[in-house]
């Protein structure tokens, strides 16, 4: 007859404290309380999942039970009928119960007030409350009395992933305990001790991911281990990156060195391979994103520790690619990127706007040509790199047959004229294309706006000057700074839509080069803006005494403005319609 399997998270489940990983602490803390009798009414175990809550729970009540000795003792012998029916959830006077789960919530309350009857089996009464932030506020309240006026030996043991949501007047009567994330090298050594014992075949690497990816907790780390031995391979590091759904580090690099090297086609083609093979858009730019991050590490921080996302095999790739590009170019990589995200999640074709967006940050570098060496000495350019090191070399061997004094003198020459030329172009390049760039997403910000007569203002009265890390500058035209400010909601709403949640907007006033203001007062003299829109109006507008605020509140009520009657305004208030587009 077949029996069930057990999983390992129940197989390996801790039976002692000394057995309990991650939580030193805590197991020395009750054990001491056992060994002193200073027995708590209630305790709070507060933590993420699978760190050893529950786990803690069952080895105090049978700490508490065991018919191995005669008192509460931190070593239950788990052979005694008592410890094994706790160990199996059997025992009478346990009473485990699930806040979480539908089932029978409304007898919890009843449950509870039972506390008041002694044990049938046991010496002491353990009500084990998993997830006790869900209890209903009958049954909160059933308990808050309880524990107010204990019984005797009756212990309360409350589990929770979210401490903050139970109540107040519950955490002041219990003693709090706080359980960790378990370290990745401690799981990653629990996790070799099952493979082995378990006869699984396995890849130190494989073994290793999953402990890395478990974020801390043992239950998930085990239950992965568990699914994963029953791959014919056993448990290899591809097999782990494909049940997480991750893309694999070696394909990462692929889309990393089109990157870098900045062949689009290499790109659009190892995102179409990535495809095929079944990654989904989201998770390799998850992939890239952690990359990034590792290679921001690798900044501060050489040596391989587990604060790296990627393995360590990973790390002779990490060093390639954070020798060819810089600091700065990894931080704009890693926020195009993070801003990318929402959009992909929130698109009907994510495939399309990763391409998109990769390619588009191909040609950023293009553009934004800035030196992204490591040492920022030499000015190369990563479009002109293949050339210039070309170049470069040939230089170097002609240096090497002139004179030493001489050669000092050439090698700096030829430098200076390199980076000239080099930066001038540039430069120019960079403010063209850039521009271009920005005025893209101006567009897609303002095809969010639902009213025209906010659109039409916009379009011609603002302008989107750069996208900071979380915040989007906006530049106004000084004579239509208020109106704009006063839509500040809607605006940000639009590029919220567009960039995420976490954007906020920031308005400057409208770059000077790029304003053409032609304003009929032109007194060096006149400061005022307002005192300019006064003059203007009082031309064709003299039988009103107060012109301004009526016009403007006029505009205010902006619902009764139609598209071109906001031009038409526009128009009257400029002299000229600044369109963004010539
Ligand atoms: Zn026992």
């Amino acid at each position: 007859m077949a029996l069930n399997h057990q999983p390992f998270h129940q197989k390996y489940r801790p039976t002692k404290f000394d057995e309990l990983i991650g939580q030193d602490f805590i197991a020395l803390t009750l054990k001491q309380a056992l060994l002193t009798n200073k027995i708590a009414p209630a305790y709070l175990f507060c933590g993420p999942r699978g760190t050893g809550k529950t786990s803690s729970a069952r080895i105090l009540a049978k700490s508490l039970n065991c018919l191995k000795h005669n008192e509460p003792n931190p070593s239950p012998c788990n052979y005694c009928e008592l410890c094994k029916n706790i160990n199996n959830g059997l025992a009478l006077d346990i009473i485990e119960i699930d806040a979480a789960s539908n089932t029978g919530v409304e007898n919890i309350r009843e449950i509870i007030e039972k506390a008041n009857f002694a044990p049938t089996q046991a010496r002491w009464k353990v009500y084990v409350i998993d997830e006790c932030h869900m209890l209903s506020t009958a049954a909160s309240n059933a308990l808050l009395k309880t524990i107010e006026e204990p019984p005797e030996r009756v212990v309360f043991i409350l589990a929770t992933t979210n401490p903050e949501r139970v109540l107040q007047t519950i955490q002041s009567r219990c003693q709090k305990f706080d359980f960790k994330r378990i370290n990745t090298e401690h799981i990653y050594k629990h996790l070799l001790n099952i493979a082995n014992k378990e006869s699984i075949h396995f890849e130190d690497s494989g073994i290793k991911l999953i402990a890395k990816r478990s974020n801390g907790g043992m239950r998930d780390a085990q239950r992965l281990l568990d699914q994963l031995s029953l791959a014919p391979n056993g448990i290899t590091k591809n097999n782990v990156e494909n049940l997480l759904g991750e893309v694999s580090e070696v394909d990462l690099i692929k889309v990393f060195n089109s990157l870098i090297n900045n062949v689009p086609e290499s790109l659009i083609k190892t995102c179409s391979e990535l495809y095929d093979d079944g990654n989904e858009p989201i998770a390799i730019l998850e992939g890239l994103l952690n990359i990034t991050r590792d290679l921001l590490l690798k900044t501060v921080q050489d040596d391989y520790t587990d604060l790296f996302y990627t393995s360590k095999e990973f790390q002779t790739e990490l060093d390639k690619m954070s020798n060819l590009i810089s600091k700065s170019k990894i931080i704009d990589w890693h926020c195009y990127l993070k801003n990318l995200e929402y959009q992909i999640k929130n698109s009907g074709q994510p495939r399309l706007w990763l391409e998109i967006n990769l390619t588009s940050l191909l040609d950023l570098e293009n553009k934004k040509g800035i030196d992204y060496n490591k040492d920022g000495k030499t000015s190369r350019f990563n479009s002109d790199r293949d050339n210039n090191s070309k170049n470069q070399k040939d230089l170097i061997s002609e240096v090497k047959n002139i004179r030493p004094k001489e050669k000092i003198i050439v090698n700096e020459v030829i430098q200076n004229n390199q980076e000239q030329s080099i930066v001038i172009n540039q430069i120019n390049k960079t403010v063209d294309d850039e521009s271009i760039n920005l005025k893209e997403k101006w567009a897609l910000i303002l095809s969010k706006l639902e009213l025209p007569s906010t659109r039409m203002l916009l379009s011609q009265q603002a302008e989107l000057m750069g996208i900071q890390s979380n915040i989007v500058e906006i530049g106004l035209s000084p004579n239509w700074e208020n109106m704009i400010k006063s839509r500040k909601v809607v605006i940000e709403s639009a590029v919220k839509k567009i960039f995420g949640e976490q954007m906020s907007i920031k308005f400057l006033p409208k770059s000077d080069n790029k304003f053409k203001l032609t304003n009929v007062n032109k007194d060096p003299s006149d400061n005022d803006s307002n005192a300019i829109i006064t003059n203007n109006l009082t031309h064709s507008n003299t039988s009103n005494n107060n012109p301004r605020s009526e016009k403007l509140n006029d505009l205010n009520n902006h619902k009764t403005l139609d598209e071109s009657s906001s031009k038409n305004l526009a128009d009257f208030f400029n002299g000229e319609i600044i369109d963004n587009h010539e």
